[in-house]
């Protein structure tokens, strides 16, 4: 935070410089009841109105803080032994603060310890699938396997030897929080000994150690539709970890990887393949099988095909996610050039040499994006 743009404390909590402790509290009890972020829920600026009178508060309310701050403003906070005069984790904590030292927890909803002890969902859990370039197009059900925890059986995931249930925390006494008194606020923070379960496992289950879960493999089946792409997730609704003290399981995420195929190369829903032609061929026109993702495709080629022309065959793509419809191939011609002719073909090209047209002019530009393109 930049010192300079900070508002002058005693302006925050409109109090005069030689206001009292009692005007002090007086002040920051009005604003903060004002600005509580409980009571504001849709509007940020009263959380800030209400950071910033915490701030300004635990400064005055504190002698030594005071007179620092007295003497050389902001800087005179800074860099002070205990780091930040004030630490911004503590506003995580106020609303219990303020339930309970003003006695109005029940108007803000949020009463004392009853929020620590919401229900916690499990973990979200990714697993990495590699698939085929046809398995992708066409769907497919994999059987997979996902290392996960379940919840212990000995023990029904409580952690403790069957018939010797778990005892209070003695460090919090089963509240799941300690309090902490700083000036006239009392902060609380999860117990660490029990981590804010406010009990303890006396005696572990010999099963799982006390933790409740062990880790299993989890087989399981997925179904992945026709369509889907490098980089697709699957959620399985429910099959991640389970959540803690009973807490509802869990997704999890199959992110799909598809292996390249040899010459199809896909782009959104449409495939793409090159096929090479001899000249001849190219100048006679033809008949040839192209491969498709099933059946081969006899695909008639027009005399006087040039190189890099293409042809589309309808519905020979993938198909939609969401629907029945099917993208294209698009079959591309590479007209290729004879190498090492024979001594015959070598006089049959100069025969046609003779007989056909010579036109080396330069072409005119954009003669590429002009090649033909033929529909099947
Ligand atoms: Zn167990
Ligand atoms: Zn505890």
């Amino acid at each position: 935070m930049n010192p300079v743009s900070k508002r002058d404390y005693y302006e925050v909590l409109g109090v005069g410089k030689d206001a009292g402790d009692q005007d002090i509290k007086g002040a920051y009890r009005e604003l903060a009841k004002k600005f509580h972020p409980d009571r504001n829920p849709d509007d940020p600026h009263a959380e800030e109105k209400f950071k910033e009178a915490s701030e300004a508060y635990s400064v005055l309310s504190d002698a030594q803080k005071r007179a620092a701050y007295d003497r050389f403003g902001h800087a005179g906070l800074q860099g002070a032994a205990g780091g930040p005069a004030f630490n911004p984790e503590q506003f995580a904590d106020f609303g219990d603060i303020l339930g309970d030292f003003f006695g109005f927890g029940d108007l803000f909803g949020s009463g004392g310890g009853r929020r620590r002890s919401r229900v916690q969902r499990g973990e979200d859990v990714r697993y990495d699938l590699e698939i085929t370039f046809e398995d992708a197009v066409f769907g497919m059900g994999a059987e997979i396997q996902v290392p996960r925890l379940q919840a212990c059986d000995r023990c029904r995931a409580t952690g403790s030897e069957p018939g010797s249930g778990p005892t209070t925390c003695p460090t919090c006494k089963g509240r799941g929080e300690v309090l902490y008194q700083q000036s006239f606020l009392s902060i609380r923070r999860t117990c660490s000994t029990c981590n804010g379960t406010g009990q303890i496992i006396r005696n572990p289950c010999v099963e799982c150690r006390g933790q409740g879960y062990r880790q299993v493999q989890h087989k399981l089946k997925v179904n992945i539709p026709a369509g889907v792409d490098d980089g697709n997730r699957l959620r399985l609704s429910g099959e991640g970890q389970p959540g803690p003290q009973g807490g509802p399981p869990g997704d999890l995420y199959v992110f799909l990887k598809v292996k390249p195929h040899a010459f199809f190369e896909r782009r959104e829903h449409d495939l793409h393949c090159t096929v090479p032609i001899n000249i001849a061929q190219a100048a006679l026109g033809c008949e040839i099988e192209v491969p498709t993702l099933e059946q081969p495709h006899k695909l008639k080629i027009p005399e006087g095909t040039q190189n890099g022309a293409q042809f589309r065959l309808r519905g020979k793509g993938v198909a939609q996610l969401n629907g029945s419809s099917r993208g294209d191939l698009y079959v591309h011609m590479q007209v290729k050039m004879p190498t090492r002719l024979t001594r015959e073909q070598r006089k049959l090209l100069e025969q046609l040499l003779e007989t056909l047209p010579v036109d080396n002019r330069p072409a005119e530009k954009g003669l590429f994006d002009k090649v033909k393109d033929y529909f099947m």
